[in-house]
């Protein structure tokens, strides 16, 4: 059982979906509730773009208020400088356009295969390397489902299948419940993937129906969550990871290394023995996607470095999140040597 204070702020929680409808997407708003005035901005803030502002009320009520740098604010706040043209950096870094056999289907690495179940996301985070790709053409639907299916069906190298987005707990419980039990029928696949940021920035989104079709097959599931400072995992969040660790889900996450947010040792430190509160490990750290519009949150690999040699001094071997970068054309991702 929680603790009763967080039981009653549990209880106080809007519904998922609701939460999901009713995000931030006006920045005026989101700069009213923290106490911000947009004149002493310290850069210049952009209103309309092609990736707008969005932001769930529960993620953006743990930003700190009066301060412009605060690490999830900072996440989400559209900036003028996006539009400034950067050398090196792509509309699609990763061409994921030519690894896709067909719509909702990314088939890059040998024994596992990405299925883009839902387009949108709940939060749209400035840095994502997603936020050019073309989700209207990826967002297949059960008629689009059969096609998927059989292109797993008939490769037996397939053992595992991701779940991905966009977020892919956008998608109702009833499509993800029935799309699972389908790929429990493929019998060379072992393993169900979810990458979402969900349980981090709308934490009731983990609730009794999802892990029931989470954990009904005989897939072994697994979730990856996204979360870059020990800021966003506040109890809500760490109650629903817990959830999920008790339910037999093993229960990782990932980073992305972002200039002024989280390129410090000692912030990552935090966050990665926040995570072991929950019951949740570091898997990797990313180096950022170098897609047109977020060079400004761009680490250097030599610092990327750096900062995961002084991570290795400050931590226990589990809790350093591996070091890796996306490079087109490899079959993995890429690690990064630190030594
Ligand atoms: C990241 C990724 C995966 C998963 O890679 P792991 O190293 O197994 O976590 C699979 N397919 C694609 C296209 C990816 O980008
Ligand atoms: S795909 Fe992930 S990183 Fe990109 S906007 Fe959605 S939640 Fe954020």
């Amino acid at each position: 059982m929680p603790p009763k204070a967080l039981l009653s702020t549990i209880h106080k929680e809007v519904s998922w979906q609701q939460a999901l409808s009713d995000v931030i997407t006006d920045y005026s708003e989101l700069l009213e509730m923290l106490q911000l005035d947009h004149q002493q901005a310290p850069h210049a803030l952009m209103a309309e773009n092609e990736f707008p502002l969005r932001v769930p009320r529960p993620f953006a009520e743990r930003m700190e208020p009066g301060n412009w740098q605060d690490p999830l604010l900072q996440q989400v706040l559209p900036l003028g400088k996006e539009l400034d043209y950067q050398p090196g950096f792509q509309q699609d870094p990763l061409q994921e356009k030519a690894s896709n056999p067909l719509p909702g289907l990314i088939h890059k690495y040998q024994s596992r295969v990405l299925m883009v179940v839902s387009g949108g996301c709940a939060i749209h985070c400035r840095y994502c390397f997603r936020r050019h790709f073309p989700y209207a053409d990826n967002n297949p639907g059960r008629q689009q489902w059969q096609a998927a299916l059989d292109y797993i069906r008939g490769n037996i190298e397939i053992n595992e299948v991701i779940y991905s987005g966009g977020d892919p707990l956008v998608a109702s419980d009833k499509l993800l419940a029935d799309l699972t039990r389908e790929i429990a029928t493929i019998e060379h696949v072992k393993t169900l993937r979810i990458h979402s940021r969900l349980p981090v920035v709308i934490p009731q989104r983990i609730n009794d129906q999802c892990l029931n079709w989470l954990t009904a097959t005989r897939l072994r599931p697994v979730l990856v969550i996204h979360s870059n400072h020990a800021n966003e995992i506040d109890e809500a969040v760490g109650f629903r990871l817990k959830m999920l660790a008790n339910q037999g889900v093993t229960v990782l996450n990932q980073t992305v290394l972002l200039a002024g947010i989280n390129d410090e040792p000692e912030i990552l430190a935090k966050l990665s023995e926040r995570l072991l509160d929950f019951q949740t490990l570091p898997y990797y750290l990313h180096l950022l996607d170098r897609v047109q519009g977020a060079a400004h949150f761009d680490v250097s690999e030599q610092k990327a470095v750096a900062i995961t040699r002084q991570l290795l001094t400050l931590l226990p071997g589990y809790l350093v999140p591996r070091l890796v970068k996306e490079v087109p054309e490899a079959k993995s991702k890429l690690p990064i040597a630190v030594f």
